[in-house]
């Protein structure tokens, strides 16, 4: 790019040509103010209050939109300018209700500031004395999370860029024309009624008290502080700045971090007074005698009304006491300790297990597989990874070696088509969707293939709805075309690939008219779709749990690896892969060795060499068998094998396939410890509760789906006697150690010391220290931002063919609907911390079943009315809602929802190779039903 110089203010400055003078200005210093600009949105020069002087200019052209010349002299702050400038501020607060609602509270609205900085103190113009002037208009309180008050709006329009561009939700507009324009929702209807995700973005880039955010917390005074952090949510990891007053979040910002640059998601921004719920764990329990047998107590609950209640009421804390009574720490820890050891002697390690979280920081991670591994003595740990990409991962280390993406998400900007399978990306990743949509707003191809309609699919050029179960059978066709009119890479698969040979001829069957007939897509669609990406000069490939969590989960990814071996779309900047990950440190967790099969760093529990290196470090002698997988292990505690386990922060109950299944193992397990923050249906079955502590009253690491390893930082402290989670693991780890005559104890100062303990055993995390994270993100492995660009770490890419096999239990007469289960935009996993965060809770309150239209109508039923809905393992009843996103012979049940709980029907059938069980696929029938209250 040539540069040009100008003078600024007498300044010689040079700069890039396409640099406008707001921005030459800015990078030297020189404030010029603006209310319309932002520099994060396209410049629109609605306001002029950035207006300068320009020699030889007949007008004062706008800072922010007018590009610099060679030789151009700049005055931006001459009287004339000022008096423009404080013309125009005049004019704005004249009908402005000064103090707005955001200057009342956190004294920033960019206008009266600007009004405060001109000395305007009583504006010339009234605009009540105008005749035209408008009428006030009322508040806009219907959203549960922002108020908008259009009477302290100024037209800057930074709301609609920030809606249409940033976050590509175009919801917001202007209506009406001359004085009574204003900004306006989908059809200028009350923002609680119209489209709005409430991701906040209008919010943050809104200058004055027209948009802003409802307080999370009943406190909204003066911040006592602000903390960088990390969201706790999904994978994304996007970075936050917690507001706080009184030990409590009052308020959270986007954090302009170089990674998510400040967008959030509704979640991310409005989720967090779960950490002050009254039903927090703040002492530890103990179950009382008589509260044997062991049961569900919120079985109790039979109505929705009733559990609704439930979730907000202090008096649920009431119910639990008839059942444990409080304990000291040291009570609880040593009864724990006491019975785990007990255990280990009488029936040896591996009747113990553990399940760990993804929620929790690397280091709590790293210490819980450590306490497993070393103090328990077993394999068998491992967490909800098992539940989200295991199948993936399991695939991508048979055909390339490593289970981590190839490119960070954000590159989905700089390729030419964007391959997205199985990923409703705006529900699940939401801030990763709007990267997708900007990139095809800006013209890159995008193409969805999901068999329900994912909202992505309205901002792309090609949505291909296939049937259920049939990836394997759609990918196998794309192959084929790809080979058939050569566009695959053939020096890529000569140089960085084997057993090519075997792929050519298992996909040579799958013609467009087989592969159309499998699939139920036309086969002129499997052929444009084909050419597309085998003909893009970059592309990248993201997959969710639509692919993995099948039967058939690794032969999915298995075939998603090989179309891109095949067309050599890896190994650079914009081609690649990346499964997008779930939990905020599902990456995080696996790689410090929260799975049965592999130590730190996917170092192999089998290998020699390698656990000879942990028992050094270690001071034990470690099982060298891979342990059991999350649902092997609940299969194990049915047979009688495993007797004793440590859960913490995962919830099975809920999360796992077939709850019945998982409501025996629960019943049936001798003895059950659970740490975590609340009551969950998980704990209700244990026999000791070890309250514990969340995200943001902590400190530690966490691995975003990008690889990115970034610092949370602790911003309260948790209530009660609750503790940090690694905290009470190194406390039982020592109780139990000394129980065993050991002479080995744990001890660390802090996160750190344990993180600088991870390290030297981890190879991908060598390098990155707590010192870098305060400064920056930082990308595993060595900052690397695109791996595999000249080999793969079992040197060539292997091609796995894979056969379509169907799902494991396919509609029949008795059971003809087919049931797809996900997450919504609103909640988290089993509703833990979302279903007690008062925005998401009345933006989503209640459980539905997503249903077309001509199915509700044969069923006999009506929109909201009650279905119940039934598999071969259970039935519940709920509320249905029409949807064409779902086809025909198809439903969709968020798994949320305890008192309609979808892992009542799903099928524990596991993929064999990544011992994922089939969410996305069980045989349903759906009748109407009476309401079930
Ligand atoms: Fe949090 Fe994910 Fe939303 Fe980002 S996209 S704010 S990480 S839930």
């Amino acid at each position: 790019m040539e540069t040009v110089t100008l003078t600024i203010n007498d300044q010689p400055i040079t700069v890039s040509q396409d640099t406008t003078i707001w921005e030459a200005a800015d990078s030297v210093g020189i404030t010029i103010p603006t209310l319309c600009h932002s520099p994060k949105l396209r410049p629109v020069a609605v306001c002029r209050v950035c207006a300068v002087e320009v020699e030889n200019s007949r007008t004062m052209p706008a800072a922010c939109i007018r590009q610099v010349e060679e030789g151009m002299v700049v005055h931006t702050n001459t009287e004339k300018v000022q008096r423009a400038r404080k013309t125009l501020v005049e004019l704005l607060l004249s009908e402005h209700p000064s103090p707005c609602s955001q200057h009342k509270t956190t004294q920033d609205c960019e206008l009266e500031l600007l009004g405060e900085q001109m000395e305007i103190t009583a504006p010339r113009f009234n605009s009540t004395e105008m005749p035209s002037s408008p009428q006030p208009r009322p508040l806009d309180e219907s959203s549960p999370v922002i108020a908008v008050d259009l009477n302290a709006c100024i037209l800057c329009d930074r709301c609609i860029r920030a809606c249409d561009e940033v976050q590509v939700n175009n919801v917001i507009g202007r209506a009406k024309k001359g004085h009574n324009t204003h900004i306006a929702f989908d059809t200028d209807v009350p923002m609680g009624e119209s489209t709005c995700v409430s991701c906040g973005e209008c919010m943050a880039a809104c200058p004055t008290g027209a948009l802003v955010n409802k307080p999370i917390t009943e406190n909204l005074g003066t911040d006592e502080k602000t903390v960088d952090s990390v969201c706790p949510y999904c994978g994304v990891g996007c970075g936050v700045t917690y507001h706080v007053q009184d030990n409590k979040i009052a308020q959270v910002a986007g954090r302009d971090d170089g990674h998510t640059e400040g967008r959030l998601c509704v979640k991310g921004r409005y989720g967090y007074d779960y950490s002050h719920h009254p039903q927090r764990l703040t002492v530890p329990l103990i179950r009382k005698d008589e509260a044997y047998p062991k049961e569900a107590l919120s079985a109790d609950f039979k109505t929705y009304r009733e559990f609704r209640r439930s979730l907000r009421s202090p008096e649920w804390n009431e119910r639990i006491r008839d059942t444990f009574r409080e304990a000291s720490w040291d009570e609880a820890l040593d009864l724990t300790a006491r019975r785990l050891v007990d255990m280990k002697k009488a029936n040896g390690s591996e009747a113990l297990a553990g399940f760990g979280s993804a929620k929790v920081t690397n280091e709590e991670a790293y210490l819980f597989q450590k306490l497993v591994r070393v103090v328990f003595g077993t394999n068998n740990v491992d967490h909800c990874t098992r539940l989200c990409h295991a199948s993936s991962v399991a695939a991508l280390m048979e055909t390339i070696g490593s289970g981590a993406v190839s490119n960070i998400f954000q590159e989905a900007l700089d390729t030419d088509v964007i391959f997205v399978i199985g990923s409703n990306t705006n529900d699940n990743h939401p801030v990763a969707a709007t990267y997708f949509k900007q990139a095809a707003q800006q013209g890159v191809t995008l193409i969805v293939l999901d068999p329900r309609r994912p909202p992505m699919a309205d901002h792309a050029d090609y949505y291909v709805r296939f049937k259920p179960g049939t990836d394997v059978a759609l990918l196998n066709g794309l192959m084929h075309v790809i080979l058939r009119d050569g566009l695959h890479d053939d020096a890529f698969i000569r140089d960085r690939t084997e057993n090519f040979e075997s792929l050519k001829e298992l996909v040579n069957s799958y013609d467009p008219e087989t592969t159309a007939k499998i699939t139920g897509i036309p086969a002129d669609l499997i052929e444009k779709v084909a050419r597309v990406y085998g003909r893009a000069g970059d592309a990248m490939i993201f997959w969710g749990m639509g692919i993995s969590q099948h039967t058939t989960g690794t032969d999915n990814a298995r075939c998603l690896i090989s179309l891109c071996l095949l067309t050599g779309h890896i190994g650079r900047h914009g081609n690649g892969l990346h499964p997008l990950r779930g939990q905020n440190n599902v990456q995080g967790a696996s790689d410090v060795g929260l799975i049965p099969m592999a130590l730190p760093g996917y170092q192999s529990v089998t290998d020699d060499a390698i656990r000879s290196k942990f028992e050094d470090a270690w001071g034990v002698t470690l099982d060298p068998n891979p342990g059991l997988t999350v649902v092997e292990i609940m299969h194990s505690v049915l047979d009688g094998e495993i007797k004793a386990m440590l859960m913490m922060g995962e919830n099975p109950f809920l999360s796992d396939p077939n709850m019945n299944k998982v409501r025996k193992a629960l019943q049936t397990m001798e003895f059950l410890a659970v740490q975590d923050i609340f009551l969950t249906e998980t704990a209700e079955f244990a026999d000791v509760i070890l309250p514990a502590s969340t995200a943001a009253e902590k400190t530690g690491t966490y691995v975003n789906t990008n690889r990115m390893v970034q610092l949370g930082r602790q911003a309260i402290t948790p209530p009660g006697a609750a503790r940090i989670d690694g905290d009470i693991l190194i406390d039982l780890a020592n109780r139990m150690l000394a129980l065993e005559d050991s002479d080995r104890s744990w001890s660390y100062d802090s996160p750190e010391d344990v993180w600088n303990e991870i390290v030297p055993l981890t190879p991908i995390f060598e390098g990155i220290t707590y010192d870098d994270m305060r400064e920056r993100t930082m990308i595993w492995p060595g900052n690397q931002q695109v791996i595999f660009t000249d080999t793969f770490p079992l040197g060539r890419g292997k091609f796995v063919p894979a056969q379509f096999a169907p799902a494991d239990e396919l509609p029949d007469p008795e059971y003809p609907f087919v049931l797809n289960t996900g997450r919504i935009l609103q909640h988290w996993h089993t509703g833990t911390m979302t279903r007690r965060t008062k925005a998401l809770d009345e933006l989503a309150p209640e459980p539905f079943v997503e249903i077309s239209p001509q199915d509700l109508e044969s069923l006999g039923a009506t929109e909201g009315g009650w279905l119940r809905v039934s598999s071969r393992r259970g039935t519940i009843t709920l509320r249905s809602k029409t949807s064409t996103r779902v086809s025909n012979g198809s439903v969709f049940i968020p798994f949320h929802f305890k008192e309609a709980a979808a892992n009542l029907l799903t099928n524990d059938a596991l993929d064999p190779f990544g011992k994922i069980p089939e969410f996305k696929f069980c045989a349903i029938k759906v009748e109407k039903a009476v309401t079930p209250e």
